[in-house]
């Protein structure tokens, strides 16, 4: 069980909000943005609830790692041979929107940068 019960994140976690697990292991889930800004748009979320990344220190060492090795799998899964991104938009600087640490997977296309 995911630890913050009015966290929409938590509820997908929990199952609770159903959603395509398009990859998932005991510390992590990945699942399809519902608003994809590429051809393909994963979220990779830790299944325990961090508010955001700077809310995590070297006690997630661990978790960190899953989440990008997740990230990768789930790049390799969806064939993303030709190269992807990788974003943790973080606070209201970074443009978070949903306060629960999660990684954006994008690709299919070609990104651009700066991102604006
Ligand atoms: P952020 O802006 O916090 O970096 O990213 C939050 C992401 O969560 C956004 O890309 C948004 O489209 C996605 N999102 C928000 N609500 C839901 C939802 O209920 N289901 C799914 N699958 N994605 C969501
Ligand atoms: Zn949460």
């Amino acid at each position: 069980m995911a630890t913050t019960p009015d966290c929409l994140f938590c509820k997908i976690a929990d199952g609770v909000i159903p959603v395509t697990r398009v990859y998932e292991n005991k510390a992590v889930l990945a699942f399809p943005d519902i608003n994809p800004q590429a051809p393909v748009h994963i979220l990779v979320i830790p299944k325990q609830h961090f508010a955001s990344l700077a809310h995590t220190s070297s006690t997630e060492a661990e978790l960190l790692n899953e989440l990008l090795l997740a990230a990768n799998k789930v790049a390799q899964l969806q064939h993303l041979d030709n190269g992807f991104r990788v974003v943790i938009n973080t606070g209201p600087d970074g443009g978070q929107t949903v306060d629960h640490l999660h990684v954006h997977l994008l690709g299919g296309r070609q990104m651009h940068w700066p991102p604006g």
